[in-house]
């Protein structure tokens, strides 16, 4: 075997961020699209973030730093293209780099690939479609490229790939062919081909990821491991192989990789346990690739406690290095720019410069023992104990209120009594129509942000400037003939932001970016401590709206669950408990909006789904505590107070009967695309309650005809009959133009009608 011998590395994190600091890459590729700058301005952009990752990171102290972790836009499709996947009618594309951005977001003649959520974070990547016509092939030189690069900057560099098994299992097979992972045998040459590239260009370890090894999709995913594993463990030439498993617990798989000639395997230490460890005496010659910092949240390591766990699988492998539980991709970069953060606050967080501090303090101590590192613990130890003495994180007011209620039990009334009450009430026609909330963001509302962030207008200014919309968007709303009304969401930049910052218990980082998908970011809200609501969130707002219309105006919420799934939460208490505190702010709102004479209010839910566990024996008490929490932030109404609920973004399949659970009066969601197959959905999981089945798709610019939504009302009225459909959009306008939305509105109100008539 003429393999290159490998010194086994110490310390190093499994992926950076790569958007840029300051979001440089979102710019320079935005601008590239937009035709303002050409490619070579913005590979330089590239090279230069590149560049500047991996020199933070062997200046910080790694002994390994992983490239080919960047990308342009997704990495799972910079691995489609590595291996000559990309579907025919992007293949076509002539240019490399406009193939590249077409799979990912379409051109005026080619559809994208999809896109979805990376396990159960809230990064997105692009869904790779394997169908009988693609014929895998070796494109290796973007990998090639960055590992050169960083060699010629004297960079220990270590290429990252998106291992095989992973990669078929996240992509979706197309026009008739088979599961995707069907053609591992096919893809395993390539690999090893690549190996054997990589080791030529001088890489002495290279790691291939694995996450899809924590889940449950992969029914025979230890015996794969192994076959996998065995076959390019055996290639001649090659780098020393880590595969990484991140997200959980291999389970099965870990002994399995074990028995093979991989020489390192990564374990993320934060979700996963280091008791499964022992278990494996195949370990004993392995490098064993700790993540004991976590990747994915923002919260300071405890560090007498990671040492402990990496005393305890010391004896278990053959070494043991230092790593973060996952790529540091899901956090912002770093604490520096947050100026506006309190000392205590402060002294608890690590971004992804200081998790990679943390990697390297703890790799310290397990070289050159506890006491070098004694300062660092009694850092750590410290900030830690200001959790204790912090009064925001146990604000006993609101741990009694909820404690009281949680005893008391909750609840709503049958729903057939809430519909007679709503009824009455209400006297909506049969179908009714109305929408999700949103209407588009339009440039004057985006201007008036501005203006007030830059000081040019006052609160009272903005709030002027809103209002206008709001009373715009009820107008349009009446003239289209809509029957229940929204006041248009103009005062909110983010459906959960807008509560983070009302609520205590949140802190709004300034520059706390993290890529979503693509160009885009988001900077999620981090929930720090007891969320208490100190006064009405948006009563202002849709009294309003209400008072300008004899209509009804819904009240708009966002609910517990998916303030969680798009929060940096608490690690100090079960999420659960954070849930139903959250849940407690949004039902006092429910309360104060019905007390001040609204009659119907939605509890957004879009990301009920996003948080379901990876393995099926989390999911029943997660979707348990999820439904619960929701049940509780709704129930503090009355009768004869109509609640919604609004999903989207999902094959609802694993979480429909959960939907049913949620007991809302009326539930709309994304159903254009799947023709109407929720509907049927969920009456077989018992739901009989009210339903709105988004009836065209709000992601295109295209407008629906009448005709078209009339047959999908028909559709759906087959399953549910006309006492219990809603007719609406599937999801919020803020993303389309006011043209396309007036258009299809119109069209969709005449559709409704003409349904509606021939009911009667
Ligand atoms: N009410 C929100 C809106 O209309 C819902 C958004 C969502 O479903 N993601 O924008
Ligand atoms: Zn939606």
């Amino acid at each position: 075997m003429s393999r290159t011998q490998s010194t086994p590395f110490t310390t190093t994190t499994l992926g950076s961020p790569r958007i840029g600091p300051n979001r440089e890459l979102k710019r320079a590729v935005e601008r590239y699209w937009a035709g303002r700058t050409d490619r070579a301005e913005l590979e330089s952009v590239a090279a230069e973030l590149r560049r500047r990752t991996w020199s933070a990171l062997a200046e910080a102290g790694l002994d390994s730093i992983p490239v080919n972790t960047f990308s342009l836009y997704d990495h799972v499709l910079d691995t489609a293209v590595m291996l000559g996947a990309l579907p025919p009618r992007v293949a076509a594309i002539p240019d490399e780099l406009d193939r590249y951005f077409a799979a990912a977001r379409g051109t005026d003649e080619v559809v994208p690939l999809e896109m979805t959520k990376w396990f159960d974070t809230n990064y997105h990547y692009i869904v790779p479609e394997i169908g009988p016509e693609t014929s895998f092939r070796l494109h290796p030189d973007k990998v090639l490229a960055e590992l050169d690069d960083a060699r010629a900057q004297g960079i220990p560099a270590r290429p990252v790939l998106v291992g095989p098994i992973t990669f078929l299992a996240l992509s979706k097979a197309v026009d008739g062919a088979g599961a995707p992972l069907g053609r591992l045998d096919e893809l395993l040459p390539l690999y090893r081909d690549l190996l054997g590239r990589l080791a030529d260009a001088g890489a002495e370890w290279v790691q291939i990821d694995e996450p899809i090894l924590v889940t449950d999709a992969v029914d025979d995913a230890a015996q794969l491991a192994e076959r996998a594993y065995q076959f390019l463990g055996d290639s001649h030439q090659r780098p020393a192989i880590f595969v990484a498993t991140y997200f959980g617990a291999p389970n099965g798989a870990l002994p399995a990789l074990a028995r093979t000639a991989v020489e390192a395997i990564g374990l993320d230490l934060v979700s996963g346990s280091e008791q499964a460890v022992a278990a494996v005496p195949e370990l004993a010659d392995k490098l064993l690739v700790a993540g004991v910092v976590d990747g994915r949240n923002i919260w300071r390591a405890d560090l007498e406690a990671a040492l402990g766990k990496l005393a305890a699988l010391l004896g278990s492998a053959a070494a043991v290095a230092v790593a973060t539980s996952c790529s540091t991709l899901h956090v912002p970069y770093s604490l520096a720019p947050e100026t506006e953060l309190d000392d205590a606050l402060r002294s608890r967080l690590a971004f992804g410069a200081e998790k990679v501090t943390e990697v390297v303090t703890l790799a310290r101590a397990l070289r050159d023992g506890r006491d070098a590192v004694a300062e660092a613990i009694e850092a750590s130890n410290a900030a830690l104990a200001t959790r204790t003495a912090d009064p925001r994180l146990h604000v006993a007011a609101v741990r009694a209120r909820l404690d009281s209620i949680l005893a008391a039990g909750f609840g709503r009334g049958p729903a057939a009594e809430r519909r007679t009450s709503q009824d009455a009430r209400l006297k909506l026609p049969a179908l009714p129509t109305t929408t999700i909330g949103s209407y588009p963001q339009t440039v004057e509302i985006r201007q008036a942000r501005a203006a007030l962030r830059s000081g040019a207008i006052d609160h009272a200014g903005y709030v002027a400037k809103m209002k206008a919309e709001v009373a715009e968007v009820i107008r349009l709303q009446e003239e289209l003939g809509l029957d229940v009304l929204v006041h248009g969401e103009p005062e909110r930049n983010d459906m959960v932001q807008y509560f983070a910052e009302q609520l205590d218990g949140f802190f709004a980082s300034q520059n706390g970016w993290v890529q979503s998908y693509g160009s885009r970011c988001v900077r999620p809200p981090i929930l720090f401590g007891d969320v208490v609501r100190q006064k009405p969130m948006t009563v202002e707002w849709i009294t309003y709206a209400q008072s300008l219309t004899g209509k009804p105006v819904k009240g708009m919420l966002t609910g517990p669950v998916t303030i969680l799934a798009w929060s940096f939460v608490r690690d100090d208490q079960p999420l659960a408990d954070t849930a139903n505190q959250v849940a407690l702010a949004i039902r006092d709102e429910t309360v104060d909006l019905q007390h001040a004479g609204i009659a119907i209010i939605q509890v957004d839910e879009p990301a009920l789904r996003e948080l379901l566990p990876l393995r099926r024996k989390d999911k029943d008490d997660y979707l348990n505590w999820a439904v619960g929490a929701f049940r509780l932030s709704t129930s503090g109404v009355n009768d004869a107070t109509q609640i919604h609920t609004h999903l989207c973004y999902s094959e609802f399949g694993e979480v429909i009967g959960a939907i049913a659970d949620l007991d809302a009066d009326v539930t709309s969601v994304e159903a254009a695309r799947s023709h109407m197959e929720i509907v049927g959905d969920l009456n077989g999981a018992g739901f009989s309650n009210s339903i709105g089945p988004g009836v065209y798709d709000i992601h295109s610019p295209r407008v629906p005809g009448t005709a078209e939504i009339a047959a999908a009302l028909r559709l759906a009225l087959a399953a549910v009959g006309p006492e219990r459909l809603w007719v609406n959009p599937d999801c919020g306008l803020k993303t389309r133009h006011q043209e396309e939305v007036v258009a299809s509105l119109r069209n969709m109100v005449d559709a409704a009608k003409q349904v509606r008539a021939a009911q009667s």
